[in-house]
């Protein structure tokens, strides 16, 4: 490897990366050890929860094997790091929570091992939210994420560390998940690109559980052409081992990469242009959407008129589920057991109260209250309605529009800290992204400019079912067009 190629490594696209490995013009060894290099240097930044250098290597080695005989996959010898939400048989999982400190789970998540058999190499699990609660990442149990654009500032939840590290340039490409817009919304504010495909495309298997009915795995990276590949990748029927996978082969979504947007319909809703919506972001939207009229595409005015309902009938269900999700946790199992308790209902109340944070807290109690006999009907059941209604509105919009624009979250990111003992704050700022999830469809964030103290500005776009390809076209060629995708933190 040439030095030149050396110092760059970490800013090429994971397409290029994966040229130049087949090419032997580097190794994956090389290409992991650069990596690792810098996520040390990095460390502040949080990113991670668990490396292994040894384990990296090992599996670098493997692929360099491979690339030699020709036998790789399609990306063979890339190094990619998970959130740790993703169970891994090589490396601990935590969900960033105390109560699973020390648990290696005896498998592998489909989704990592989808990735590991088209040969990537993994660098380590990532910092996040616990089990996926909050918005700032700084529900970790371990240690907040800072955003590299601003270290006084948050990266985004819960798949923060995933944002840090793709941002900071401490990997190419990352796993994240996504209930709410835990993909969206750190990418939005770490200026990189994310998808969360349909409900049912990715397996849910091995991935530690929030709510079941929303969770859904994608990928995060620079662009939305290095999406498409990761997607491909990690996608396709897991139907023995999730009930809720989708019956349907496995795709290339890179197919529609080259397809212009001359003629698409995008669907502006007014309710995500409302007085919430801070004016930095707005200009950002709408510059962006300009871009697009240039690109030869039509704006068509839409309503999604219960887009504030979306908050309250998600932080009902959301939790709803989790209560139930997080009863495996009894310190019999796996995870963290008390010391001190006298008898077993004891050892699960101990266990549970030293091992959950706060928020997780909180929602296992509000959802116990939403499902209880006497409430279920006023909380759980009207939430359940109102979502079917919520996806209805999708489908009335898409019979005008081919795909939807809007914010991803009414500001930027803010400081840490800065919403503290208020997790209504939080909630409130999920408003964009809860609508599609709770609707099942596809959406991303793509980079459109900076705001408010320079930070990065994330557009939506969303999609209908199995639309994906559309939406990373129509995403690519707004990358092809305009370079905001290539903005990076100044200290990277
Ligand atoms: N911020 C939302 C929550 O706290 C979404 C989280 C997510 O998508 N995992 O529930």
């Amino acid at each position: 490897m040439n030095q030149a190629m050396n110092k760059d490594l970490h800013d090429l696209s994971v397409l290029a990366l994966s040229a130049h490995l087949r090419d032997k013009k580097i190794s994956a060894v090389e290409a992991a050890q650069h990596f690792l290099t810098r996520s040390r240097a990095h460390s502040q930044l949080g990113a991670y929860l668990a490396m292994n250098e040894d384990v990296t290597l090992a599996q670098a080695r493997a692929a360099d094997a491979r690339l030699a005989a020709g036998t790789g996959g399609t990306l063979e010898g890339v190094p990619m790091a998970h959130k740790d939400i993703f169970v891994t048989k090589d490396f601990p999982t935590t969900a960033g929570s105390k109560i699973l400190e020390g648990y290696n789970s005896p498998f592998d998540s489909t989704v990592v091992a989808n990735f590991q058999r088209e040969g990537v190499v993994c660098l380590g699990k990532l910092n996040c939210d616990e089990f996926a609660m909050g918005s700032s990442n700084e529900n970790s149990a371990y240690a907040p994420a800072r955003n590299p654009w601003d270290t006084s500032r948050i990266p985004g939840g819960s798949s923060g560390g995933s944002a840090v590290a793709v941002a900071a340039r401490l990997a190419p490409a990352v796993t994240g998940t996504d209930t709410g817009g835990s993909i969206r919304q750190p990418a939005s504010f770490c200026g990189i690109t994310g998808i969360k495909p349909t409900y049912g495309r990715a397996s849910r298997y091995g991935m530690v559980a929030f709510a079941s009915s929303l969770d859904q795995a994608g990928p995060m990276a620079r662009s939305a052409e290095d999406c498409a590949l990761l997607l491909s990748a990690m996608c396709g029927p897991d139907l023995d081992r999730d009930s809720t996978s989708l019956d349907m082969p496995a795709e290339d979504f890179s197919r529609s990469l080259t397809q212009s947007v001359d003629g698409l319909r995008i669907g502006v809703p007014k309710e995500f242009f409302g007085d919430g919506l801070s004016a930095d972001v707005r200009a950002a939207i709408d510059n962006a959407l300009k871009e697009y009229e240039k690109l030869g595409a039509k704006l068509v005015p839409i309503e999604l008129p219960r887009t504030e309902l979306s908050i309250p009938v998600y932080y009902i269900i959301a939790p709803a589920e989790a209560s139930s999700n997080l009863s495996r946790f009894d310190g019999v199992k796996f995870g963290h057991r008390s010391k001190n308790y006298r008898d077993l209902s004891e050892m699960y109340r101990e266990s549970r109260t030293e091992g959950f944070g706060d928020e997780v807290k909180r929602r296992i109690m509000i959802g116990a209250y939403v499902l209880s006999h006497g409430y279920y009907d006023a909380y759980y059941l009207q939430a359940q309605k109102i979502r079917r209604m919520i996806a209805d509105d999708f489908q009335q919009a898409f019979k005008v529009c081919d795909v939807i624009a809007g914010p991803v979250a009414p500001t930027v990111a803010w400081h840490l800290g800065d919403h503290g003992n208020d997790p209504l704050a939080d909630y409130l700022a999920d408003i964009f992204t809860l609508p599609a999830s709770l609707a099942g469809l596809p959406g991303m964030s793509v980079p459109v400019g900076l705001g408010e103290g320079g930070m990065p500005v994330g557009m939506q776009l969303i999609g209908n079912y199995f639309s994906e390809a559309k939406l990373l076209g129509a995403a690519h060629q707004l990358q092809l067009a305009t370079d905001w995708h290539l903005a990076k933190p100044a200290t990277v």
